[in-house]
């Protein structure tokens, strides 16, 4: 098949859903992912923050094969190993008690506003609703496109789940209003940084305000870390880089599977014990090739070594791209670890600058706010993030110019 075919059938055939660049992406290895006109790019988006050890990772290859051929699908209403070993991966640390697996993002995020509710409707309470905040992003089910505080992803579709009310982000004041006027909250559930947004970075005193409004008023305290986990942020859950926050669910998906789809939600104290029999559930949630390479990624990354690599390598590429505030454009850099955004001004197109990394062979992206995102794979080496920078100097040099 041709480009040209590939092209014609989706326009005729495919959803048209996505802004897709004119690339079809045939194979990859490293951080490097090749077109199938032969071109490499050093991919700095990862997949969205998916691809954690690049392309053909030799531990993820071979657990997806052996497992695939051994035993591809089981359903829920057998056991299997590799979901066994990822369950106790995820708990080792003694953090999560109970882990439910699942496909994606937004169904680990269901799965956890299911679990809420369950918990306070088994009490016989009135608590239901969920805080999120405002440029949020939870997925786009129903339900967690309703989490979602941003209209274009819900209004469309209305009328929409009830429940979820947006506050603003970081908004200490505006939190404790809502505690203050209502008892009828369940939750507040937020991203530690709102990747999709803009990777705005939740401040330590905002979270502190959460942990502590959602312990004092019997509510819940939910982590989206969907992008945020699995060593991105230089620890296994982005909450560990603050100080005495333990929420009470957290959500996993994008990295999780090095690749492979695969959602979890995992929680721990009351709550994790809300859920009966016939409450929840899923045919693909804990298929043993998904769990087979998250166990496989989950091994790799969860190294002493590794992490303070990604911590290394991730404060390098924060310098380097400090070397961008030669220019007035670059307004501040955000995010941690391996997730950082460029903030631009509105006189350069934050997407144009994304297109023309794409030419020098660079894959990066604009999040909200004309925000530059960087979400490498973790295995990325200083030299490509010496000539990433160097080219996005180049870049915004001739936009600016
Ligand atoms: C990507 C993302 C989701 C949705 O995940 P899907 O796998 O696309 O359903 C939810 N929350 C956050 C923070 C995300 O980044």
């Amino acid at each position: 098949m041709t480009f040209d075919d590939i092209k014609t059938i989706h326009s005729q055939h495919y959803f048209d859903l996505f802004a897709r660049e004119d690339i079809c992406l045939s194979h990859g290895s490293g951080s490097t992912v090749y077109d199938t006109q032969g071109k490499p790019y050093t991919d700095f988006l990862a997949g969205i923050a998916v691809n954690i050890l690049g392309y053909g990772d030799p531990d993820i290859v071979n657990a997806v094969c052996s497992q695939a051929k051994a035993l591809m699908h089981t359903s829920n209403l057998f056991y299997n190993q590799p979901q066994t070993q990822l369950t106790k991966l995820l708990t080792d640390d003694g953090i999560f008690e109970k882990v439910f697996i699942c496909n994606s993002g937004a169904e680990a995020n269901e799965a956890a506003i299911k679990l809420t509710r369950k918990y306070f409707n088994k009490q016989g309470g009135k608590k239901y609703k969920i805080l999120t905040a405002l440029n949020s992003f939870h997925g786009r089910t129903l339900a967690t496109a309703a989490a979602t505080g941003q209209p274009k992803y819900s209004a469309p579709f209305a009328p929409l789940p009830p429940g979820f009310i947006h506050i603003p982000f970081n908004d200490c004041v505006a939190l404790k209003d809502c505690f203050d006027n209502d008892d009828t909250i369940a939750a507040v559930m937020l991203e530690t940084i709102q990747g999709e947004g803009g990777v705005i970075n939740a401040t330590p005193e905002y979270l502190s305000a959460v942990r502590e409004l959602t312990r004092k008023h019997g509510a819940l305290m939910i982590i989206d870390e969907i992008q945020t986990g699995i060593m991105r942020c230089g620890n296994m859950y982005s909450f560990l880089n603050y100080d005495n926050i333990t929420p009470d669910i957290i959500t996993l998906a994008k990295g999780l599977g090095g690749g492979m789809p695969i959602g979890a939600m995992l929680a721990r104290g009351d709550v994790s014990n809300a859920f009966e029999k016939g409450d929840h559930g899923t045919t693909f949630g804990g298929n043993p090739v998904a769990c087979a390479a998250a166990c496989a990624v989950l091994k790799k990354v969860t190294t002493p070594d590794f992490a303070a690599q990604v911590k290394q390598n991730g404060m390098l590429m924060r310098q380097l791209l400090t070397k961008l505030y030669a220019f007035p454009q670059a307004l501040g850099i955000s995010g941690n670890g391996m997730l950082l955004g460029l903030k631009l001004d509105s006189s350069i197109d934050g997407k144009a600058v994304v297109r023309e990394m794409l030419q020098s062979g660079f894959i990066i992206n604009c999040a909200g706010n004309n925000t530059l995102r960087f979400a490498p794979p973790l295995i990325i080496t200083p030299a490509e993030i010496e000539s990433m920078t160097a080219a996005l100097y180049r870049v915004i040099a001739k936009a600016s110019a």
